[in-house]
C-alpha cells in the first residue's frame, strides 16, 4: 500500500523535516573548532566547577579544560569563545550550554532516524 503524505503520522513528518534542519545544524557544528561530546563534557566541567568554586570573572576553568582535553585547539577554541563575546566561566558555561543542547538534540534526532 502506498502511504500518500497527508496519511503519514505526524511525528514522521516532524522527523523529516526536523533531519533536514539537523543536517543543517550538523554542517554548521562541524565548523566549530570543538566537537559536540567535547562540548558537552566542557559544558558538565564548567557546570561543576561555577557551582563549587564560583566564576572569577577570567576563564580559568575553561582554559583548565581545554589544556588537559584539547591541548593542540585550546588557542583556537579559546580565540573562537572570545570572539562570541565571552569574557569569563560563567559566560563559557551558558553559551556551551546552549550549544551541547543543539548538539544533543541533533543526536536525538540522528537516533531516531535509524
Ligand atoms: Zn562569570
Amino acid at each position: 500500500m502506498l502511504l500518500k503524505m497527508d496519511n503519514l503520522p505526524g511525528y514522521f513528518v516532524n522527523s523529516c523535516r526536523e533531519l533536514r534542519n539537523a543536517k543543517e545544524l550538523d554542517e554548521w557544528m562541524n565548523t566549530l573548532p570543538i566537537d559536540g561530546l567535547l562540548m558537552m563534557r566542557l559544558m558538565e566541567h564548567l557546570k561543576y566547577g561555577v557551582n563549587h568554586y564560583g566564576c572569577d570573572r577570567d576563564m580559568e576553568l575553561t582554559g583548565r579544560f581545554l589544556q588537559l582535553n584539547l591541548p593542540e585547539d585550546k588557542k583556537e577554541v579559546m580565540d573562537w569563545l572570545i570572539d562570541q563575546g565571552i569574557a569569563c566561566d560563567c559566560d563559557a558555561f551558558a553559551f556551551v550550554s546552549k550549544l551541547a543542547s543543539m548538539a544533543h538534540n541533533q543526536l536525538r534526532v540522528h537516533n531516531n532516524a535509524l
